[in-house]
């Protein structure tokens, strides 16, 4: 069976970052990825990245391409279309599906970097308007949009500024939150509720989403058992985003919200497994610059053991 010192699951910016620097330290490290291409949560970021050191771009594709020549500069180990299906922890072994392939991997330290995902209404006929392609972002598609009857779910910052600037491109745009309490920032609320052009329902869930070949309307249910079909052309779902953590329940420590807890070398209650970046971090403090820090914590600190041992 295949042996690594350190294994790393998932190839998003903090995973990128703890491959850089296992090779740098010399360390024998193999990185594996279930996409097509590394990049993680990058490849969803549409707007102006402005907020890493040295290097502002234009969307997240761009630092993607730049991560990932990096990567790949220094001769990082790594396999994509690898998907992680479970963990033996006693064991310290992974089994993974490459294609239709099954195959184990035994790891002396295993780095979790699985990252977060969009919160999902669970709604029927909402993985089918994912899957037809119908994910739209508020700042990308404006132009696509455009004259359109388009619904946000949320009651966050992303859904209050995703309102915002699809108030000037679309014909009529609705904010539908399931409690009267917004968790987005007063002043976003204040800029959405002031616009005309946007209509806020409260305390008001989606229960289906309909449309064969593209959304055609959803229906809702109010607090007070108000029911609803809505015409709609575009839904925008924004519940925030939860850790990805499926693979490792029961196995590590996780926090009431689902997040691995850690200590300050990102270690988990499993001292051969570490976790970096969304599948450890608050949406609060979670970025790019704290996932990236983390992979090197990481890193530098498996190195020290390994040195010792
Ligand atoms: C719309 C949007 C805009 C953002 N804008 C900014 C910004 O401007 N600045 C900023 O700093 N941050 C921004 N962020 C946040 C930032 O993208 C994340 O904090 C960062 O990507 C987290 O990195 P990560 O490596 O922990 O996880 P991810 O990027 O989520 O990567 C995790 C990877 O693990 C892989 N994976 C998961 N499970 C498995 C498995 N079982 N087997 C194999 N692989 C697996 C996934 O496929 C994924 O590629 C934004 C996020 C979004 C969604």
């Amino acid at each position: 069976m295949r042996h690594v010192d350190v294994l790393i699951i998932g190839g998003g910016p903090a995973g990128i970052s703890a491959a850089i620097w296992c090779k740098r330290l010399g360390i024998d490290c193999l990185l594996l990825e279930e996409q097509s291409q590394l990049g993680g949560q990058l490849f969803n970021i549409f707007n102006e990245i402005i907020d890493y050191p040295g290097m502002r771009t234009k969307n997240g594709i761009e630092m993607q391409r730049e991560m990932v020549k990096h990567f790949v500069e220094m001769d990082c180990l790594y396999e994509v279309n690898t998907k992680v299906l479970f963990i033996d922890e006693r064991s310290k072994t992974v089994k993974v599906k490459k294609q239709a392939k099954k195959q184990e991997i035994c790891y002396t330290y295993l780095i979790l970097a699985t990252g977060s995902s969009q919160r999902k209404l669970g709604v029927p006929g909402e993985q089918q308007m994912i899957d037809r392609g119908e994910v739209y972002s508020a700042s990308a598609d404006g132009e696509r949009l455009k004259g359109k009857t388009v619904a946000i779910i949320g009651g966050g910052d992303r859904a209050f500024e995703g309102a915002h600037l699809l108030s000037s491109k679309a014909r009529e745009v609705y904010l539908i939150h399931r409690s009267t309490r917004f968790k987005a920032r007063e002043q976003y609320v204040e800029r959405v509720i002031s616009n005309p052009c946007i209509k806020v329902m409260t305390d008001t869930e989606v229960t289906a989403i309909h449309g064969d070949r593209h959304v055609t309307s959803i229906d809702l249910e109010s607090k007070n058992k108000e029911y609803k079909n809505l015409l709609v052309d575009a839904i925008l779902i924004r519940l925030g985003v939860a850790p990805n953590v499926e693979l490792i329940k029961g196995k590590v420590a996780t926090a009431q919200n689902g997040l691995i807890v850690t200590d300050d070398v990102h270690q988990s209650s499993n001292p051969f497994i570490y976790a970096i970046g969304d599948a450890c971090t608050t949406p609060l403090f979670s970025s790019i610059s704290s996932s990236t820090g983390q992979g090197t914590i990481v890193a530098k600190h498996i190195s020290s053991l390994l040195t010792e041992a």
